[in-house]
């Protein structure tokens, strides 16, 4: 994960909503020009800075500007994006892999005192581990490839879920899929459980 700050005289004053995303505009090795969305982690509006975790997971157009922008370098972007409007709930439970751990920490961090949050991350090893304002179970999924939904379904059978709980999901598009089923299973309302994909196994981009 490397950290980037954007600067953009359009987004001073721009009141960020929490896991809202921008879609930068991007080369892949073509020169074709793709989009990759990433969330904002935090925003200076009095600024106009956003702060975005890339995520350096392979030789995707993404992950490549990630590892290689440089200060001063200028890039383009449509945002900010995302729909999810936090709802009061008893409790919260987020799950996702490494790709939404920006948007678990934006979330947790914007959840009231009184409303507790649990968060359950997949992540390749414990120096994946980024700080999240709340209660988080880290599963290491070593030797496993990235994109299954068996280590998170096996952690959810293993935790308590008060009644009303509210659930997210953010990850790879068919593990989280599967996974609403499993919440379901446990007796979260469908309604009440926000799910989105974030990247599509052995495939580039999200659709
Ligand atoms: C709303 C939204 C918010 C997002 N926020 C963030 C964010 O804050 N930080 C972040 O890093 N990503 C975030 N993502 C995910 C990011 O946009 C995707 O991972 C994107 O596809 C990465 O693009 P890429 O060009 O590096 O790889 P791609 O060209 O999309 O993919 C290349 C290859 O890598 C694989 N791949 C892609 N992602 C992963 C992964 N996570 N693990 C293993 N293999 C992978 C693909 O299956 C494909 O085979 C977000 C996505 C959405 C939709």
């Amino acid at each position: 994960m490397r950290r980037i700050t954007v600067r953009c005289d359009a987004m001073r004053g721009v009141q960020v909503r929490p896991a809202q995303d921008v879609e930068l505009l991007l080369r892949d090795d073509t020169g074709r020009r793709v989009k990759r969305r990433y969330t904002i982690r935090h925003a200076r509006p009095e600024a106009g800075e956003l702060e975005l975790d890339v995520l350096l997971h392979g030789a995707g157009p993404g992950a490549k500007w990630g590892a290689s922008v440089q200060r001063g370098d200028t890039v383009e972007f449509q945002g900010p994006r995302g729909k999810l409007e936090l709802r009061s709930a008893p409790a919260h439970l987020l799950v996702g892999d490494e790709s939404a751990i920006p948007a678990i920490a934006a979330i947790c961090a914007a959840l009231p005192e009184n409303e507790p949050a649990l968060a359950i991350v997949e992540i390749q090893d414990a120096d994946d581990r980024m700080a999240i304002a709340a209660e988080t179970h880290w599963i290491e999924r070593g030797a496993t490839a990235p994109g299954g939904a068996q280590l998170l379904t096996a952690a959810l059978h293993g935790i308590d879920l008060p009644a009303g709980s509210h659930g997210y999901l953010m990850g790879e598009t068919r593990a989280m899929v599967a996974l609403r089923t499993v919440l379901e299973s446990r007796g979260v309302e469908h309604d009440a459980i926000f799910v989105k994909g974030y990247w599509n196994l052995g495939r580039p981009g999200r659709a």
